[in-house]
């Protein structure tokens, strides 16, 4: 039985488009076969194809349409398996992340996933760059607001230098692959898949080595932790992702791409949504009766903030410009301060007598009346 695609994509099934897309690429990034440790791999690649499927179906208005009435069924009588995929976006998802390629070779024996007019980009042949890193980056509210310089330490594989990342013990170890006799590449099908697929003897690589280099103990590569210095920019909201060119692990081709995940922690007082943020002020039941200034820190210093004579509780004022900075034009948002005020819990009869007469009255009036103030102040002293 086949998976619901919203279900595989874990996306409602009134999700836009853009939602599904942002959903399918950080899924591609989590199960690209490439990016998965190698006995994972199997596992990996039954879940992308999975995936992809889904994402090809439900961005296409007439398929998503098609399977929303008919479900499963409805796809498999009016396209071949090739046709899903035909016309799906695959490029901007990926943009220039460096996984297009990947992509293409993964499909490759099929067809022209990304349907460009030059044919298969997947036909190069050229030396691999390296992988993409994708690292969390846990900041403060307070760190987005002003932007914040942090250095991270990214362990990465780069090349053995004993051995050129060949990972033989000398160029005299290396021989031809007996497997695929040197292509690199074998084909194999899955399901209705067929595949161009990496040599599992080799991995690719269309040599075997007979005696491992004793650096690196015949991987190529070596493990090194780098330190990098990352400007996170004022404003910069949960979940976006920064790209640092070239941080990524080292290949023939050149180095891949470090991908920061950006996670702003959750505010004991402020609360985010977009520029703007919102937050609970208590104000003393005299306070509001008789109005007054309270200070408030805001994550850009201070602001007094006027209560009116009378506010009710709930009340929600508006602090323009003391929200977050937008990330792209710097102009602020702005801060909503919602009243709440702390009513007394036990009253006498006298403080009750004089609630009921300022109940009567409006915030005007109460301000004009000095004796009530007065008043209000020696009852609930
Ligand atoms: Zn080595
Ligand atoms: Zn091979």
């Amino acid at each position: 039985m086949k998976k619901d695609y919203y279900d595989v994509l874990g996306v409602a099934k009134d999700a836009a488009v853009v939602d599904i897309k942002k959903k399918y690429r950080s899924l591609a990034l989590k199960y690209h076969p490439d990016r998965v440790p190698e006995n994972e791999k199997k596992q990996a690649e039954e879940k992308f194809k999975e995936i992809s499927e889904a994402y090809a179906v439900l961005s296409d208005p007439k398929k998503r349409e098609m399977y929303d009435r008919m479900g499963h069924a409805g796809i498999d009588q009016q396209y071949t398996s090739d046709d899903i995929f035909r016309g799906a976006d695959f490029s901007s998802v990926f943009g220039d992340a460096g996984l297009e390629d990947v992509f293409s070779q993964f499909f490759g024996g099929g067809f022209d996933i990304f349907g460009g007019s030059s044919g298969r980009r997947g036909g190069q042949r050229g030396p691999k760059r390296g992988r993409d890193i994708q690292y969390q980056l846990d900041i403060s509210l307070e760190d987005a607001y002003k932007g914040v310089k942090k250095e991270v330490k990214v362990p990465r594989y780069e090349y053995c230098k004993a051995c050129d990342g060949s990972g033989a013990k000398s160029p005299n170890n290396i021989k031809t692959c007996t497997t695929c006799n040197g292509a690199g590449a074998v084909m194999t099908s899955a399901g209705f898949f067929r595949m161009q697929q990496t040599c599992p003897a080799c991995h690719g690589q269309g040599k075997m080595v007979t005696e491992n280099c004793s650096q690196c103990s015949g991987q190529g590569m070596i493990k090194v932790t780098r330190k990098i210095d990352v400007n996170i920019p004022a404003g910069v909201d949960d979940s976006s992702q920064l790209r640092i060119k070239n941080e990524g692990e080292v290949g023939k081709g050149g180095a891949g791409d470090l991908y920061l995940l950006v996670h702003v922690l959750k505010h004991d007082k402020f609360e985010r949504e977009g520029n703007d943020l919102y937050m609970n002020l208590g104000v003393s039941f005299t306070k509001a009766a008789l109005g007054g200034e309270i200070k408030i820190s805001t994550l850009g210093g201070h602001v007094d903030l006027k209560i009116p004579a009378g506010i009710q509780s709930g009340k929600v004022m508006r602090l323009k410009g003391e929200g977050m900075p937008d990330v792209r034009i710097g102009v602020n948002g702005d801060l909503y301060v919602r009243v709440m005020i702390d009513v007394p819990t036990r009253l006498s009869d006298e403080q009750r007598k004089i609630l009921e007469e300022f109940a009567r009255l409006s915030g005007e009036e109460v301000k004009k009346e000095e004796t009530f103030k007065e008043k209000i102040k020696k009852v609930f002293k």
